[in-house]
């Protein structure tokens, strides 16, 4: 393993493994002392090109010459690009998509913005209450903290923003007795990520949005990690012919450079005026180059053909070793992989580490695997084979 500096004086809100990296290539990792690690978590689903992807590079390098920030009180052409083409990747397929993009900074910024757009929104009509998911995760920030329904996260830091309650995943009946006449939003992600990849029932979503458009409220999905193409679409609604009103983005969208987005349609949209939001960098000229280089590459048809193979091809070769491994359910959609353990996760994670496979220990049973949406199939295989044996000696070693 390679000899980290000490990190004496950063806080310590980390559990960081002692490796730290110098390069990247691809879906490979070079760390400083030279040990190669393929990157299976694309820094928490961020690098979705890879590392050192040539039209990334190009895009972020020419950008930074010409200029990388002014303040959203003048016009920003990079960020009117990057929005143009996220509204055209929402209408793919025909559904109404999206048709208003807000650029911020990360996955809770774009959940905030969210919560405020449907708290206007609702304003007028006495709606306030937002109703989320038991085990989602929104964010750490307060409005999106009080949306995640995992105590563990709160606790600590109440009290929290009120008019936040949420009900458990892929229970329909639960839904339709919490969402009343106060309830401007539901807010949802498609595939849980945080508590384990879970995904939603297949109808559940469909529902959902039915009972919201049935009794007033708005229909908000969080796509910060399976937006842009990481499920082998460009959101993740679309597997479904879903119709959101506002959809938050942010992690694979910039291929690693920090961003994050709020879409909303139109009528929706129209809520927020000059004055009610913002934010200092959000969409500045440098993140939205890296938009629109990430959104050039993976919307595409061809692009997204191949993350829905490459996916298959994983949770292909996890079946076929899964019963001798201990590997009780493959979950998940595309390039965002879950793996529920008869063992604990974190040695196998460890163990995965130590012979160069970066992937992470999600929950106690549950481990993630997030390639770059670019990783070949040799990848594949000699991660696989890593993983494969990984979990067998964990399980050998298990008192
Ligand atoms: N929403 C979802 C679905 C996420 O997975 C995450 C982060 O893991 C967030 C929001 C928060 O994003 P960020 O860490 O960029 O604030």
């Amino acid at each position: 393993m390679s000899e980290a500096r000490t990190h004496d004086a950063l806080l310590a809100n980390y559990r960081r493994a002692p490796v730290a990296f110098v390069s990247g290539q691809g879906a490979v990792l070079t760390a400083t002392d030279g040990k190669k690690y393929l990157d299976f978590l694309s820094g928490l689903a961020t690098s979705s090109l890879g590392h050192g992807h040539p039209r990334l590079v190009q895009a972020l390098q020419e950008q930074a010459a010409r200029y990388i920030h002014v303040s959203n009180l003048y016009e920003i052409p990079e960020q009117s690009r990057a929005a143009e083409l996220l509204v055209a990747a929402s209408k793919r397929h025909g559904g109404p998509g999206l048709d208003r993009v807000f650029f911020c900074n990360s996955g809770a910024e774009a959940n905030e913005a969210a919560i405020k757009l449907a708290r206007k929104w609702g304003g007028a009509q006495d709606k306030s209450a937002i109703v989320s998911t038991v085990g989602g995760f929104h964010g750490r920030t307060m409005g999106a903290l009080a949306a995640t329904g995992t105590p563990q996260y709160q606790e600590a830091f109440k009290p929290l923003p009120g008019g936040f309650r949420s009900v458990p995943l892929n229970d329909i009946e639960a839904m339709k007795d919490t969402v009343d006449p106060a309830t401007c939003a539901v807010l949802l992600e498609p595939i849980q990520g945080e508590a384990g990849v879970l995904p939603a029932d297949p109808g559940y979503l469909a529902e959902v949005q039915a009972l919201c458009r049935e009794r007033g409220a708005l229909f908000i999905l969080d796509e910060v990690q399976t937006g842009i193409g990481r499920t082998g679409e460009a959101f993740a609604f679309q597997r479904e012919g879903l119709e959101p009103d506002i959809v938050a983005l942010a992690k694979g969208m910039g291929g690693g450079v920090p961003v994050g987005a709020m879409m909303a349609r139109e009528e929706v949209a129209k809520h927020l005026v000059p004055g009610d939001h913002g934010s200092t960098f959000g969409g500045n000229a440098l993140s939205a180059a890296a938009v629109v280089a990430v959104l050039e590459t993976v919307i595409d048809d061809a692009f997204l053909e191949r993350v829905r193979v490459a996916g298959e091809r994983m949770r292909q070769r996890i079946d076929s070793f899964a019963q001798a491994a201990g590997v009780l359910e493959t979950r998940g959609a595309g390039l965002m992989v879950g793996l529920e353990i008869r063992g604990e996760a974190a040695p196998v994670a460890a163990l995965c580490l130590e012979r160069g496979l970066l992937l992470n220990a999600v929950r106690a049973q549950s481990l993630r695997l997030l390639p770059p949406l670019v990783v070949t199939d040799e990848e594949i295989d000699a991660a696989l084979d890593v993983l494969e044996t990984a979990l067998v000696e964990a399980a050998g070693e298990a008192p």
